[in-house]
Protein backbone atom coordinates (compact mmCIF):
# COMPACT_ATOMS: atom_id res chain seq x y z
CA UNK A 1 0.00 0.00 0.00
CA UNK A 2 1.22 3.29 -1.19
CA UNK A 3 1.22 5.81 1.52
CA UNK A 4 1.78 9.85 0.82
CA UNK A 5 4.90 11.17 1.97
CA UNK A 6 6.71 15.07 2.81
CA UNK A 7 7.25 14.40 -1.43
CA UNK A 8 3.75 14.67 -2.32
CA UNK A 9 3.61 17.67 -1.09
CA UNK A 10 6.18 18.87 -2.68
CA UNK A 11 4.73 17.45 -6.10
CA UNK A 12 2.08 19.78 -5.54
CA UNK A 13 3.88 22.79 -4.46
CA UNK A 14 2.29 22.54 -0.60
CA UNK A 15 5.93 23.15 0.75
CA UNK A 16 8.25 24.76 -0.23
CA UNK A 17 11.59 23.06 -1.98
CA UNK A 18 14.16 24.34 -4.55
CA UNK A 19 13.06 23.03 -7.63
CA UNK A 20 15.69 22.51 -10.32
CA UNK A 21 14.22 19.92 -13.11
CA UNK A 22 10.98 19.18 -13.93
CA UNK A 23 9.53 17.03 -16.96
CA UNK A 24 6.20 15.26 -17.40
CA UNK A 25 7.67 12.15 -15.20
CA UNK A 26 10.19 13.65 -12.60
CA UNK A 27 10.39 16.46 -10.28
CA UNK A 28 14.01 17.47 -9.12
CA UNK A 29 14.79 19.52 -6.14
CA UNK A 30 17.91 20.40 -3.94
CA UNK A 31 17.84 18.04 -0.56
CA UNK A 32 17.04 20.06 1.89
CA UNK A 33 20.15 19.00 4.22
CA UNK A 34 22.92 18.12 1.95
CA UNK A 35 25.46 15.72 1.94
CA UNK A 36 27.31 17.07 -0.96
CA UNK A 37 27.92 20.73 -2.51
CA UNK A 38 25.47 19.85 -5.22
CA UNK A 39 22.81 17.39 -4.02
CA UNK A 40 19.47 17.13 -5.89
CA UNK A 41 16.69 14.44 -5.57
CA UNK A 42 14.81 13.48 -8.30
CA UNK A 43 11.50 11.40 -8.05
CA UNK A 44 8.72 10.67 -9.83
CA UNK A 45 5.62 13.00 -9.95
CA UNK A 46 3.11 10.46 -10.76
CA UNK A 47 3.15 7.33 -8.71
CA UNK A 48 4.48 6.44 -4.93
CA UNK A 49 6.32 3.60 -5.26
CA UNK A 50 7.71 3.49 -1.33
CA UNK A 51 11.36 1.69 -1.86
CA UNK A 52 13.32 0.17 -4.88
CA UNK A 53 12.01 -3.30 -3.20
CA UNK A 54 8.34 -2.23 -4.28
CA UNK A 55 9.44 -1.32 -8.48
CA UNK A 56 7.18 -3.84 -10.21
CA UNK A 57 8.82 -4.96 -13.78
CA UNK A 58 6.85 -3.10 -15.34
CA UNK A 59 7.58 0.16 -13.56
CA UNK A 60 11.43 -0.05 -14.78
CA UNK A 61 11.26 2.43 -17.24
CA UNK A 62 10.61 5.52 -14.21
CA UNK A 63 13.80 4.29 -13.35
CA UNK A 64 15.73 5.08 -16.01
CA UNK A 65 13.72 8.22 -16.14
CA UNK A 66 14.78 9.04 -12.95
CA UNK A 67 18.41 8.45 -14.12
CA UNK A 68 18.19 10.36 -17.53
CA UNK A 69 17.07 13.35 -15.50
CA UNK A 70 20.15 13.44 -13.19
CA UNK A 71 22.68 12.79 -16.15
CA UNK A 72 20.87 15.76 -17.71
CA UNK A 73 20.78 17.93 -14.86
CA UNK A 74 25.01 17.40 -14.32
CA UNK A 75 25.57 17.93 -18.06
CA UNK A 76 23.43 21.43 -17.94
CA UNK A 77 24.83 22.19 -14.80
CA UNK A 78 28.46 21.51 -15.83
CA UNK A 79 28.98 18.51 -13.83
CA UNK A 80 29.24 15.99 -16.05
CA UNK A 81 32.69 15.82 -17.02
CA UNK A 82 34.37 15.45 -13.43
CA UNK A 83 31.25 13.22 -12.44
CA UNK A 84 29.07 12.71 -10.02
CA UNK A 85 27.32 10.01 -7.84
CA UNK A 86 23.82 8.27 -7.39
CA UNK A 87 22.79 6.90 -4.39
CA UNK A 88 19.49 4.53 -4.17
CA UNK A 89 18.26 3.83 -0.33
CA UNK A 90 16.37 1.06 0.28
CA UNK A 91 15.02 0.68 3.45
CA UNK A 92 16.57 0.75 6.81
CA UNK A 93 20.20 -0.44 6.84
CA UNK A 94 20.56 1.51 3.88
CA UNK A 95 18.98 5.22 5.79
CA UNK A 96 16.29 5.66 3.84
CA UNK A 97 14.04 8.01 5.65
CA UNK A 98 11.52 8.91 2.92
CA UNK A 99 9.24 5.97 1.39
CA UNK A 100 8.35 7.70 -2.22
CA UNK A 101 11.66 6.23 -4.53
CA UNK A 102 14.04 8.70 -5.22
CA UNK A 103 17.53 8.83 -6.42
CA UNK A 104 20.12 11.12 -5.09
CA UNK A 105 22.59 13.27 -7.33
CA UNK A 106 25.86 14.11 -5.48
CA UNK A 107 28.20 15.77 -6.96
CA UNK A 108 30.73 19.25 -6.98
CA UNK A 109 33.50 17.98 -5.14
CA UNK A 110 36.00 14.37 -5.23
CA UNK A 111 32.93 12.40 -3.42
CA UNK A 112 35.18 9.78 -1.34
CA UNK A 113 34.03 11.95 1.99
CA UNK A 114 30.54 11.96 1.49
CA UNK A 115 27.74 9.95 2.18
CA UNK A 116 24.18 9.91 2.30
P1 LIG B 1 16.70 8.95 1.99
O1 LIG B 1 17.50 8.99 3.26
O2 LIG B 1 17.39 8.20 0.88
O3 LIG B 1 15.27 8.49 2.22
O4 LIG B 1 16.66 10.45 1.48
C1 LIG B 1 15.68 11.36 1.85
C2 LIG B 1 16.27 12.71 1.67
O5 LIG B 1 15.21 13.65 1.65
C3 LIG B 1 17.25 13.14 2.77
O6 LIG B 1 18.53 13.37 2.21
C4 LIG B 1 16.60 14.41 3.33
O7 LIG B 1 17.55 15.41 3.66
C5 LIG B 1 15.69 14.84 2.19
N1 LIG B 1 14.54 15.65 2.56
C6 LIG B 1 13.64 15.39 3.55
N2 LIG B 1 12.69 16.34 3.58
C7 LIG B 1 12.98 17.21 2.60
C8 LIG B 1 12.38 18.41 2.12
N3 LIG B 1 11.26 18.91 2.67
N4 LIG B 1 12.96 19.05 1.09
C9 LIG B 1 14.09 18.57 0.52
N5 LIG B 1 14.71 17.43 0.90
C10 LIG B 1 14.16 16.77 1.94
Amino acid sequence: MSQETIFSKIIRREIPATIVYEDDEVLGFKDIAPKAPVHVLFIPKNQIIPTLDDLRAEQAPLIGRLALAAAAYAREQGLAEDGYRIVMNCREHAGQTVFHIHMHLLAGAALGDFGV
